[in-house]
């Protein structure tokens, strides 16, 4: 029996060897991946059948959530050198953070446990110069390009002297914080985690024609955002159901006086006419 749970504790310790990264190791693993990439080194990790029976086997225990632009010129595995079951990414145009976003990064974070979210822009991203030029769009892309557009609001009142295409440029990086700073102030799972030192939240751009990554770090105001009253949807849905909100409890009590006064004011008529 001894021997057995040594045998157990033995695989524990290799598992968590494997896969408890912390984010520092999980960002070292990416930023590794990445110069392999540049420099033509590739190892193509974890891509043989092995690795697909053994995920579909074990499931996943990816080590990093990515957000990242759906641009066809950003593949998220090939540019960090890595495999199957290794990075949980979100692809989306413009790489925003919105509802459908923040609960993929949330699933990838809080239920993955991956310890680093990457917010990855890239230059020349058509979304971003759409925003910037104001060229009209069409369908559903205005309610995705309506994120970006605060992203660039702040980028044109930071760098006021600054014209295309340099101003594109600020505005792709501000819309990497932009990301960042909508998932931080609307998850509040995922602001516990930052907030316990859990995960790591760093923005970086992807340059398109050289391969390489530009790391950004971490927002500059990330504690703020992290502290800031979040819009729980589950709460918010709540309140709306329950009866027993202080606005009804006010409504009640006046409901209740005027009643009250209108009965005495009967009473005090129908004796006095006696
Ligand atoms: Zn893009």
């Amino acid at each position: 029996m001894k021997k057995f749970m040594l045998i157990l504790g033995f695989f524990a310790l290799l598992n968590g060897l494997l896969y408890a990264d912390n984010p520092n190791e999980a960002l070292s693993k990416l930023k590794e991946g990445n110069a392999r990439f540049v420099t033509g080194t590739q190892i193509h990790p974890n891509l043989d059948k092995d690795r697909l029976l053994n995920t579909a086997k074990d499931g996943q225990k990816p080590f990093a959530t990515i957000l990242a632009c759906s641009d066809s010129r950003v593949p998220v595995e090939a540019i960090f050198d890595w495999g199957v079951g290794d990075l949980f990414v979100i692809k989306v145009a413009g790489n925003v953070a919105d509802g459908d976003e923040i609960g993929s990064i949330e699933y990838g974070t809080h239920h993955l446990n991956t310890p680093i979210l990457v917010v990855l822009g890239h230059t020349k991203c058509g979304a971003v110069t759409a925003v910037v030029k104001g060229d009209e769009v069409h369908g559903h892309i205005p309610a995705l390009v309506d994120n970006i557009v605060p992203a660039f609001e702040s980028a044109k009142e930071k760098h006021s002297e600054l014209h295309q295409p340099e101003l594109i440029d600020k505005t792709i990086e501000a819309n990497v914080f932009q990301s960042i700073k909508d998932i931080l102030s609307r998850s509040s799972i995922v602001a516990e985690l930052v907030k316990e030192g859990k995960l790591k939240i760093v923005g970086a751009i992807y340059d398109i024609e050289t391969g390489r990554i530009n790391w950004l770090g971490n927002h500059p105001e990330e504690t703020k955002f992290v502290d800031a009253p979040k819009e729980d949807p589950h709460s918010k849905h709540e309140s709306h159901e329950s009866f027993f909100t202080s606005s009804n409890f006010i409504f009640m009590g006046i409901f209740i006086l005027v009643v009250s006064l209108l009965a005495t004011v009967l009473i005090v008529m129908k004796t006095r006419k006696k």
